[in-house]
């Protein structure tokens, strides 16, 4: 997966730099992940991050209009859970199936000494795969 140096850095110094569970949306225009929303706004209990969802739905119509497709939601963890629980591949599922994707970008922030990028995919069977990522 392509995305954008200054989205990675942007993610980075929102979600990366505060504690878990926090989160944001991203998307992609030409199959490069180009654009992020940090949601400041949105809540999270002990393990799971849960969007504003008015927020982040008006993001994704201004997005539209903009030709940026809505491709994901990334959140954090703590260096102890590297890995998406089954919660957070529940929920990637019920996005998917809100948006009639077949497919859906799932990275997580793992907040440790460095705070880390992995960039998972879950597809609608609720498989779990960490795509190679391409800084451009
Ligand atoms: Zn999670």
């Amino acid at each position: 997966m392509n995305i954008e140096v200054n989205v990675l850095n942007e993610i980075m110094s929102t979600i990366g730099s505060v504690s878990p569970e926090t989160g944001g949306i991203i998307g992609t225009q030409n199959d490069v992940v180009c654009a992020y929303y940090f949601d400041r706004t949105g809540s999270c209990d002990s393990n799971t991050y849960k969007p504003d969802t008015d927020n982040v739905n008006r993001v994704i119509s201004e997005w539209e209009k903009q030709d940026i497709q809505f491709v994901g939601v990334v959140h954090s963890h703590e260096e102890k859970q590297p890995a998406l629980l089954y919660a957070d591949i529940v929920y990637a599922q019920a996005i998917m199936k809100a948006n009639d994707m077949e497919r859906i970008l799932f990275p997580l922030v793992v907040i440790g000494n460095k705070a880390r990028f992995i960039m998972y995919m879950v597809d609608r069977c609720g498989d779990v795969t960490a795509e190679e990522i391409t800084l451009i």
